[in-house]
């Protein structure tokens, strides 16, 4: 006889993780609600609000991808640390880029996009309450990655008067002592601010002095304005022994639904990382990184093309909202404008009436860490004309 458990006829009772709940709602699940309740209501929305380029994808990785989804050898499981001849690619890419000499075969690692490798990464290093150091305001997932590492997260302030590089110095001592990796991420998301080459001197002397293992998220290298060229942590002598960087190709080269990018740097971090991979996923589809070895051959000209469209979008917000007083530093790199809320509002009350009264959907700072309240960033993920139209709409508020 079967015995029937009362409580199979009416499911089982699911209690989620603790770590879930340690989680703030992900911020773009709460702007997808909000934006999809005003397309109910028929509003035409400029939708500047998630960092996912509109420029489609260049045609030349498209057919290569075509070519080599055609191949059997393609259709099978990818080694976890990715093909050779696209690790192979990134090493060049480095060089060339960077003057970076890095090793294709200990020193890189393909990722299923930047975030992949970032989210991984603490189930890597971190034992259960080691502290991760991390930047406020800050890409989400250095801080999700943390928690679900049982990591102990320190937020460093990104402040306006340190053009939003954290201090080094005002990290207590028994913190750094018992911190065990630091997230840092220039090209900033969301801040568009830039490091210079010395403080990734400061940054790897201090991850020296504590035994501090450094992961610079390096996404958005290749949006960059007015002639400036961002820099690599690991041009820094030593880096290389202090950590990793990160790259992707999803910003650079629109290939944000691809995934597909590269940690690069100390061999083992790499192999940890790797080792985690291979027992949660089984690495990058082979045909996206033969079309990534594409894509890499034609970085320079890619990153120019694109760097153009993003400048000249940037160029008619930053005067659009000068125009209505709103005073914002023109970002030399990534496609964010960081800009100051009008007096009186907070980051979501202004981006609530952005999208109550004009239709605009941007990203309340406050959602990237406290830090980022009394800021919104605008993605210049939308063209000229849309973004003409978006400062038209704000114009017309009279702020
Ligand atoms: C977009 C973004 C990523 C994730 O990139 P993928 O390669 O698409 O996963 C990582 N870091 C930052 C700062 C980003 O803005």
């Amino acid at each position: 006889m079967i015995e029937q458990h009362p409580q199979s006829a009416s499911g089982v009772e699911v209690t989620l993780s603790k770590r879930l709940s340690l989680l703030p709602p992900y911020l773009f699940v709460e702007i997808d609600r909000k934006k999809r309740e005003a397309q109910a209501r028929g509003v035409d929305l400029i939708n500047l609000g998630i960092g996912d380029p509109d420029i489609p994808t260049p045609p030349s990785i498209v057919e290569a991808l075509k070519v080599a989804a055609e191949k059997p050898v393609n259709h099978r499981y990818p080694e976890t640390e990715g093909l050779p001849a696209f690790r192979q690619a990134c090493a060049r890419w480095y060089r060339n880029r960077f003057g970076v000499i890095l090793d294709s075969d200990k020193e890189v690692l393909t990722l299923i996009g930047a975030k992949e490798g970032i989210g991984h990464l603490p189930l890597a290093l971190i034992e259960p309450g080691e502290v991760v150091l991390m930047p406020d305001p800050a890409y989400p997932v250095y801080y999700s990655g943390t928690v679900f590492a049982c990591g102990e997260p320190y937020f460093m302030p990104l402040l306006k008067e340190n053009g939003f590089l954290p201090d080094l110095k005002a990290i207590p001592q028994d913190v750094a002592r018992r911190a065990k990796l630091m997230f840092i991420n220039y090209p900033n998301n969301p801040t568009g601010a830039v490091a210079p080459l010395e403080f990734y001197q400061d940054v790897v002397e201090f991850a020296q002095q504590h035994n501090i293992v450094v992961c610079s998220d390096n996404t958005y290298s290749e949006i960059r304005f007015d002639g400036y060229r961002p820099v690599s942590m690991l041009q820094v002598p030593g880096a290389k022994e202090v950590g990793i960087e990160i790259h992707s190709l999803s910003k650079t080269f629109s290939m944000t639904g691809w995934r597909i990018g590269c940690a690069v740097g100390h061999p083992k971090v790499v192999e940890g990382l790797c080792a985690i991979k291979s027992n949660l996923d089984s690495g990058a589809f082979q045909a996206v990184q033969e079309a990534g070895i594409t894509a890499l051959e034609h970085a320079e000209e890619v990153a120019t093309a694109h760097s153009a469209v993003y400048q000249e979008r940037r160029d008619v917000l930053i005067e659009a909202l000068r125009g209505i007083g709103i005073e914002v530093e023109p970002p030399k790199a990534s496609f964010y404008v960081w800009a100051p809320v009008p007096k009186g509002h907070t980051s979501a009350s202004f981006v609530d009436m952005l999208l109550d009264k004009a239709g605009i959907v941007c990203t309340p700072g406050r959602g990237f860490g406290v830090y980022g309240e009394g800021y919104v960033r605008i993605a210049l993920t939308a063209d000229v004309s849309r973004l003409r139209e978006a400062a038209d709409r704000i114009a017309r508020l009279r702020l």
